[in-house]
């Protein structure tokens, strides 16, 4: 299988290729030239398999470079028993007759450690053919939990180096924590001033600089990503949609056929995008329901057909989702653009220059086939968290919780029966603070570690081992630079 670029189709790389050059040099994002197809019989009988051969099964059709024993060694050593705290990887939790999908049982508790735990070993693999003998260099732009999942995947991993760089204001106490502790000898960590948009930016420009790139190429080094435009962090999150619905084959909650919806709070719209990318192979999906905060651009979009960044930044309860850019919709214009990329190159440069772009009519219609979209802000993210967890016993952190207040308006406007997975996207603890204020809005707490340990008396959920155990740690990363700085940093890091 071929990969070309939103921005410039006679483009064409392998998959490997695309994994380790990460965005294209004209600044597009790699995507598959077709989709393989999954057939209904294939997917009754990999809803006898379990989460690891699933993903063996979909990876091989698109890793069509890697050979079949690669492919085993990178998902048997990404999703090895003991790493995610659930045998099923990915499970699914039966909430009011819908399925909320945990795709945060790994090492850092939230879904990126899904794409994230194989990633190294995608790269590596990609590399020994692509790239021999080169470090990979890999910049993380974060909004808090790709930090920390790549950080623990590319941990002392040969050949590489990382450096994350995260929005000093915008992350959560525990994500931070999480990060500046981390652990590991190739790892940097470093904060900037402004918000994830200015590090992403910030990343994406040092990505394109030939300059740069050379000079790291005169050190024997290569950049990568290991952020959502990567087709490497994007091919593994297809899985586990494909594996959520064999999971309700298996269980009897449907046959193979029906359709399902999917519920995704999103942000630089990769995972939502993978969702989308499982319905083009074949997987039946009714409507992908895109949910927002406050920073609700994307709502806007999916409504009107208008994208426009030019509005207020808002810091909210679901830091994960503060996003006025999402780098990942990029992909979706091109398929529904019918792979035409004068098309999305024209509204791209038309984002850059003047922070918008108006997609037409008959494009926005198609969209609307496949799309719904809704929002909601902190109060009510915290009025769902602390009706679910009265009403239901189940505990949800902020970011699902917006998904799943837009699910139930979305409900009550269409009153669409469609079984619906919801994609839970991290682990409550990792928002202590507002999750707490949700269950119990007097409890009075000093600092994170008693907020955590208020949650757990009160609620009887156990804070997962990996995030208790940072209780006392001393912070590793201090650094704080200027957007302007960035460069600067990455070559400090690097010693050239
Ligand atoms: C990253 C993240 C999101 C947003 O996902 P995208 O793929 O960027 O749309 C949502 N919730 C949590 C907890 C996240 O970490």
């Amino acid at each position: 299988m071929e990969y070309s670029s939103t921005r410039n189709k006679s483009v064409k790389v392998t998959a490997s290729q695309a994994i380790v050059k990460g965005i294209s040099d004209e600044g597009g994002l790699f995507v598959p030239a077709e989709f393989p197809e999954i057939t209904l019989d294939k997917l009754n009988e990999l809803s006898t398999f379990g989460y690891k051969d699933r993903a063996k099964y979909v990876l091989s059709l698109y890793l069509t470079d890697f050979t079949k024993e690669e492919l085993d060694y990178c998902v048997e050593g990404a999703y090895a028993d003991g790493k995610f705290s659930s045998k099923e990887i990915a499970p699914l939790y039966n909430l009011k007759g819908n399925f909320v999908q945990e795709l945060w049982r790994g090492p850092t508790c939230a879904f990126k450690d899904m794409a994230l735990q194989l990633l190294p070993y995608l790269l590596t693999v990609s590399a020994s053919k692509s790239a021999k003998d080169k470090k990979i260099v890999i910049l993380v732009a974060t909004s808090g939990d790709t930090g920390k999942a790549a950080l623990e995947g590319f941990k002392d991993v040969k050949n590489t180096q990382i450096l994350v760089f995260y929005p000093n204001d915008g992350v959560s106490p525990m994500q931070k924590l999480q990060m500046t502790t981390q652990e590991g000898e190739n790892v940097s960590v470093c904060a900037i001033k402004g918000n994830f948009d200015d590090a992403q930016s910030g990343v994406k420009s040092i990505f394109t600089n030939k300059e740069i790139a050379e000079k790291l190429m005169e050190n024997n080094m290569q950049f990568s990503s290991a952020n959502s435009i990567n087709w490497g962090r994007l091919v593994p999150q297809i899985v586990y949609y494909i594996s959520a619905y064999c999971d309700l084959i298996k269980n009897g909650n449907i046959k193979a056929g029906d359709k399902i919806n999917i519920v995704v709070p999103t942000g630089n719209f990769g995972n939502i995008l993978a969702a989308y990318y499982a319905k083009q192979m074949g997987l039946p999906v009714n409507k992908f329901i895109c949910a927002s905060n406050k920073n609700n651009v994307l709502t806007d979009f999916i409504k009107t057909g208008e994208y426009d960044k030019n509005r207020k930044f808002y810091t909210t309860s679901s830091p994960s989702m503060d996003i006025l850019i999402s780098s990942n919709l990029e992909r979706l214009l091109y398929e529904i653009f019918e792979k035409n990329d004068e098309a999305v190159k024209n509204c791209m440069s038309s984002l850059s220059e003047n922070g918008k772009y108006i997609i037409p009519k008959e494009v926005h219609e198609k969209l609307l086939e496949d799309f719904d979209a809704g929002c909601c802000d902190d109060t009510q993210t915290l009025e769902t968290i602390k009706s679910t967890y009265e009403k239901e016993d189940y505990l949800l952190d902020t970011h699902t919780a917006v998904a799943v207040k837009v699910y139930d308006e979305y409900v009550e406007k269409t009153g669409d029966k469609t079984p619906t997975v919801i994609a839970s996207t991290a682990n409550p603890y990792k928002f202590s603070k507002s999750v707490l204020s949700a269950i119990a809005p007097d409890e009075k707490v000093e600092d994170e570690f008693d907020t955590v340990d208020a949650i757990s008396r009160i609620s009887g959920v156990e804070c997962p081992t990996q995030l208790a155990t940072l209780k006392g740690k001393k912070p590793r990363f201090t650094q704080i630079c200027e957007k302007s700085e960035m460069t600067e940093v990455v070559f400090n890091m690097l010693g050239i």
